[in-house]
Parts: C-alpha cells; structure tokens; sequence
C-alpha cells in the first residue's frame, strides 16, 4: 500500500497539469490506466519517421494556458497550412472559395448566415461556468440543436452545412445535442465560429513535436509520480481520504482528483457510491462519436493546383478535410474526420475497408492521385477501452438544467477535474487545464496549511 497527499486518477493532460501544480507542495501520485500518457493526446509516426496527432492537436486564440505551456516546456507551434482556395461540394460540384464560409448561391448563403448569427447571439448569452442560470436555459434545453436548424433555416443545404459545422465540432448529430448545451460549448470556446476557422480559430496552430509529445514531456517532468497501468477499478473513500484499488496496487491519500472523462468514472465501483445526481449526470454524459483518418503522399500534391486542402461537403464518410503536413517535411499530408453517426457505421468495420473508403472521400475532392498514400493512419476513439468516444462528452436535451449544476462538485475528498468539467474551452484541451488548474486550487484549499 501506497500513501501520499493527492491522487490523481487519469494522466491525461488535467491530470498532468493537476500534479504539475501540486507536486512541489505536496506528495503527488498519477494512476494511469493506460502505458502512456496523454489520453486523448496521442502521437503517431509514419514509416518514413514523419509524425502526426491522432488525438488532439491543434491550439488557437483564446486558449492562453494552452500557449503558455507550451512555452513552458519549451516547444513552439506553427501555422496549420491555410494558403489557397477551400473547396466546398455542391450539387455534385466542387466549388472554390476563401474565409470561414463557402461559396454557396446567395439564398443558401443568406440562410445559412442566418443560422450561424442566431446560434452565437444566443450563446453569447450564457455564462460558461453556469449556463443553466440563464433565464431561457429551460427553453433552449428542451430543445435539439435539430430542431433548432428545421425552425430558423428555410434551405435544405444551409442546414446540411450547418448540420457538417455541428458534425465537425461536437463529433455528434444535430438531433443528439441539447442546443443549451451545443451554445454552452461555443460559448466556452469563445464562438462557434472561433471553433470551425482556421487563422484565428481553434485550427489555427499544431505544435513541433506533437501534442503526444506535449504530455510525454509534462509526464517526465513529474519525476517518477506517474504509476502507468493502474486503471482504477475501485475508489472507497469517507472524510478521512481515499483508497484507489488497481491492478498495480491499493493506493492511499488524503484527497482525490479525478481526471478523466464521465464515461470513464462510470467504470470505477465507488465505496460508498457517489450521490445519485453525480451518477446520473455521467451516465447522461456520452462521448461524441470520431475516427481521425491521415493520409500521407509524396508531396502535399494539391497545393499545386492552388488548393489549401481544406474542403467541405464532399462524400462520405469523411466531410471535412484539411492539409496537415508536417512543418519543413517533405510528405503531404491530408486530414480528415469521420464524425457522429458515420463513425458509429464505420468503428466496427474492417480497417483496410475504412482506409479505402477515406481514400475514396479524399480522391472524389482533391482527384485520383489521393488514392495513392504512401502511408495511412486512422484512430477510431470509440473503440479505445480508456476513451471510448470524443472530442469530449455531449449532453442530449435536458442535462444542464436538471442536473449539471452538480458538474464541479467534489465528492467528499474527490474532486472532479478533466475537459468535461472545464468554465472555459470545454471539450478541449485549453479545458482540461483550466478544470486541472480549479481541481488544484479545491485540493489545496482542503489541505491547508501544506504539510
Ligand atoms: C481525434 C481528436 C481530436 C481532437 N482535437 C483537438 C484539438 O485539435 N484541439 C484541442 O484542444 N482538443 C482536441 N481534442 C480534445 C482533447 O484531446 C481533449 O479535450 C483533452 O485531451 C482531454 O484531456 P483530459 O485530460 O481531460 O482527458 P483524457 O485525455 O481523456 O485523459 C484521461 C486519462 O484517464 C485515463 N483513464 C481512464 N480511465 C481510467 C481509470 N479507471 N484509472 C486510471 N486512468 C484512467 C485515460 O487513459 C486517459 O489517459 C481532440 C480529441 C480527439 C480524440
């Protein structure tokens, strides 16, 4: 049996950045399930020695804790490739265009402009650390984000771009989300269009040397306090502290932080169960569903033909792409998602079947030579036993105002940390730091004076 100060349960990048914070005062533990760190960070290498993120990987405008750990550990971003024109695919044509918003005929372009300025003059609205205080909370949890784009946009194809706008930033179906909550999420992440541009959006940045690297780095900063795994299977717990059981080993503290998303607390027996509120409220809490799908070429071929790479509303399975080469490398690289229920057809498939189908996806947009990688990687998160989904948790209509104010509450000496319970940048990793950063200051706060 172990025994320290704080355990934190998840060496995601909340978990990281928690012990980072504690761990000059106190006595730190990380349990990880995994044998590796990061979670939802994941870094992949191609053959020729090229890498990629196949988790999370991009930083932008507003995510201020994010930027300055980067700096912190002494790495550096770049731009993601966002020269030339975007493409977007309309009535069996593709069609060019600059900006955020495509080309489109001008009545769809009015109707879709329409939807977009009603859903951020809303979410402008709330506030992120309380958006079921809102006097129309009820009203906009009652409601899907479906019925939301068949009540305020008249066209099919401003709402089917609207729909892949959905697609794109929650991994989920317009008619699965609470629109309270879709609001919140751009709210927490400054807009909705902040989170689908580029420069000046949440794409805008990656980072040398990956975001796995990022939390490799933070994980060795820790010095030895990371115990890789140890899922947590049990957590009995009462006013005198808590005691983790892994199969690692029976783990002790005085304080608790856990650091994982609601569908990975579900897995944990807690002694005594958590408040029924709490139980209900995660099992509310589902992950988006997304597979990452990279394909590397010789050279980034459609910048040749003036393109960014960037295209949206070609064929499925994959709706939206970008050019993802890596900064001073030579290979091309080309993303793209496959996103809510298209992922849920395409998670239990045959990898080989996917790969050919993303190829297609790819070639139908930018031409045949898309389907002549020389490389190809896909994450499917759904199918990852200590994920199971992403980006993040999404909630469905009715969560927020029925239970979601019980979301940041510690349970006894547990306190509750990770990007599902983040004020500002929810679902991303900009959250996971902030939720790690208020989780940090609760657990101080219990266990002053330091020992
Ligand atoms: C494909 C994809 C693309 C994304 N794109 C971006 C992006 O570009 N920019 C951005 O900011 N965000 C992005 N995100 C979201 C971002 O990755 C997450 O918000 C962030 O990584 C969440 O960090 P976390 O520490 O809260 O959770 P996690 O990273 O999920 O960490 C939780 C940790 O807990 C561990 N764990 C689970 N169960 C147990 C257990 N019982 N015991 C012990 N350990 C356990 C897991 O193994 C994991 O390491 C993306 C995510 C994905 C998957």
């Amino acid at each position: 049996m172990t025994h320290s100060d704080v355990l934190i349960i998840g060496a995601g990048l909340s978990g990281l950045h928690a012990a980072g914070l504690l761990i000059d005062a106190y006595d730190v533990r990380v349990l990880e399930a995994r044998e590796r760190p990061g979670g939802r960070a994941l870094s992949h290498a191609f053959a020729n020695g090229d890498t990629v993120d196949l988790g999370g990987q991009w930083v932008g405008p507003g995510q201020d804790r994010l930027y300055a750990l980067i700096k912190a550990l002494g790495a550096r971003t770049y731009p993601l490739w966002d020269e030339g024109d975007h493409l977007v695919a309309f009535s069996g044509r593709l069609r060019r265009y600059r900006g955020t918003i495509p080309s489109l005929p001008l009545h769809v372009l009015l109707d879709l402009n329409r939807l977009l300025a009603r859903f951020e003059a809303m979410a402008k609205q709330l506030d992120p650390a309380r958006p079921w205080a809102h006097p129309k909370a009820t009203e906009w949890d009652r409601q899907t984000v479906g019925e939301f784009m068949a009540r305020t946009g008249f066209t099919a194809r401003a709402r089917e771009m609207f729909a892949i706008a959905i697609g794109a930033v929650y991994c989920a179906e317009p008619h699965e989300l609470s629109l309270l909550h879709a609001l919140f999420y751009a709210r927490a992440g400054r807009s909705l269009e902040a989170l689908i541009s580029v420069t000046g959006g949440a794409q805008q940045d990656r980072v040398h040397g990956d975001m796995g690297g990022l939390a490799r780095a933070m994980a060795d900063g820790l010095g030895g306090a990371v115990i890789y795994g140890a899922p947590v299977q049990a957590l009995c717990w009462s006013d005198e502290g808590v005691s983790a059981q892994t199969p690692a080993g029976t783990f002790t503290a005085r304080r608790a932080i856990l650091a994982l998303p609601p569908n990975q607390a579900l897995g944990i027996r807690f002694d005594p169960p958590v408040p029924p509120t709490r139980d209900a409220l995660w099992r509310r809490m589902p992950a988006g569903a997304c597979i990452k799908c990279v394909a590397q070429y010789d050279r980034p071929f459609w910048r040749e033909a003036g393109l960014s790479g960037q295209s949206v509303g070609g064929p499925a399975p994959v709706r939206v792409t970008f050019d993802n080469t890596q900064a001073g490398r030579e290979a091309g690289q080309l993303l793209g998602f496959i996103e809510g229920d298209e992922a849920r057809i395409w998670s239990g498939r045959d990898p080989m079947e996917r790969r050919a189908a993303v190829l297609d996806s790819f070639a139908a947009v930018f031409g045949d030579a898309a389907r002549h990688p020389l490389d190809y990687a896909d994450q499917d998160w759904t199918a990852e036993p200590y994920t199971r989904g992403c980006y993040a948790a999404i909630m469905g209509p009715g969560v927020w105002t029925s239970l979601g104010a019980r979301l940041r509450d510690p349970i006894g000496p547990i306190h509750v940390a990770g990007t599902e319970t983040a004020r500002d940048g929810y679902g991303y990793f900009e959250g996971a730091l902030e939720a790690a950063e208020r989780a940090a200051d609760e657990v101080r706060a219990a266990l002053n004076p330091p020992k």
